[in-house]
């Protein structure tokens, strides 16, 4: 059985020699020395100035609301995973969609601007695939109308744009760790945020208290030493395992359909994180034939991402159209990608693929 993805592991004796520290302190979780050391270390690679590691990528959107003080409308994109949308809802904000760009994906910047009412407090837009958002529009919007922007940056591990990190954007940025993503510590996130957020978000991601000081509100967002052990010895592996999938990106380019219609992965000033490996056909149809005849082969694609958000029951009452991401969202299939992928399954998965187009 091949997947859409495999969950990287590192050598078990690797991981175990990090943990080993923790454990032989009996310190296992609040701040131990193996979390403060991935943050350092995710901070260098990087290049951030500020983050925090996190339980994962879901609650860190929370807290990304909370301390902007978000409670109203909040523009956001329809194609995306739905654990952004249902943070703006948990976080009682009220989402208003706004259609995505055909090429990358994203939000659509241009259509902005139509949406923004006497109660927009924020953009939420996603990186989809790791493709950046247009980045300086937005900004730019923001800064006219006086919004928040928050980038769900789950997907953008590693992308730069204008050589700078893409998760360096915004008021705030956050990342998800989760087993299925790029990099990842088993569960976890992270948020990326400027000086001025960092004693609040510091007190949020643990019950709003120092020792016996209070001094807020918060949640528990912190993660333990188990987690951090896994990306400690995960992240020394990232130049290997982003080479591999550059090459196994290079084989599916070279053998798939030319007519086959993919995001905008090359875009100027950009380099990209080859996390996804999304395509679209011309009809839903279409889609579904390919994925069975892939299933029969014992090969799992995913429909990443569908339905459209504004098409789910929670967002109903938010309704609007949102024809591209509507249409795109039947059409998009992600295919396997990952190292340990062998030349000969992406033949396979393409021979396929073209047998089933043609
Ligand atoms: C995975 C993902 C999340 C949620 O991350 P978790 O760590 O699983 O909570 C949020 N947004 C996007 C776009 C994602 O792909």
């Amino acid at each position: 059985m091949i997947n859409v993805t495999k969950t990287y592991l590192p050598p078990f004796e690797e991981y175990m020699a990090i943990l080993k520290r923790a454990w032989d302190k009996a310190w296992i979780t609040n701040n131990g020395e193996l979390v403060l050391e991935l943050e350092k270390n995710l901070k260098d690679y990087l290049s951030l100035n500020n983050l925090f590691y996190c339980t994962n990528g879901t609650i860190v959107l929370q807290m990304a609301l909370k301390a902007l003080n978000i409670t109203k409308e909040v523009i956001t994109t329809p194609f995306s995973y739905v654990a952004t949308v249902n943070a703006l809802l948990w976080e009682g904000c009220t989402p208003v969609f706004v259609d995505v760009d055909r090429e990358t994906l994203c939000i659509d910047a241009n259509k902005i601007e139509n949406a923004i009412t006497p109660n927009t407090q924020a953009i939420l837009a996603t990186h989809v695939y790791g493709i950046p958002c247009d980045v300086e529009k937005i900004e730019a919007i923001a800064a006219k109308h006086n919004l928040k922007v928050i980038y769900d940056g789950a997907h953008a591990f590693g992308c730069t744009y204008k050589g700078r990190a893409l998760l360096s954007y915004g008021d705030i940025s956050t990342c998800s760790f989760h087993a299925t993503k790029l990099f990842h510590t088993v569960e976890g996130g992270c948020i990326i945020f400027n000086d001025e957020l960092a004693q609040k978000l510091l007190l949020y991601r643990s019950f709003g208290h120092i020792g016996d000081d209070y001094y807020s509100i918060g949640i528990n967002g912190k993660n333990s030493e188990f987690h951090a052990a896994m990306g400690l010895a995960i992240l020394p592996k990232m130049s290997e395992i982003l080479q591999e999938r550059k090459r196994l990106f290079s084989v599916y380019a070279s053998l798939l359909p030319a007519e086959l219609k993919r995001p905008a992965f090359e875009l100027p000033d950009f380099e990209y994180n080859y996390s996804y490996l999304p395509v679209i056909f011309e009809t839903e149809k279409c889609l579904l034939k390919v994925k069975e005849a892939l299933a029969k082969k014992q090969i799992n694609t995913r429909r990443y991402f569908y339905p459209s958000l504004n098409k789910l029951p929670q967002t109903l009452p938010h309704k609007v159209n949102c024809q591209i991401a509507e249409e795109i969202s039947t059409k998009v299939l992600c295919l396997p990608v990952f190292p340990g992928l062998e030349d000969k399954d992406i033949e396979l998965i393409t021979t396929t693929l073209k047998e089933m187009l043609s």
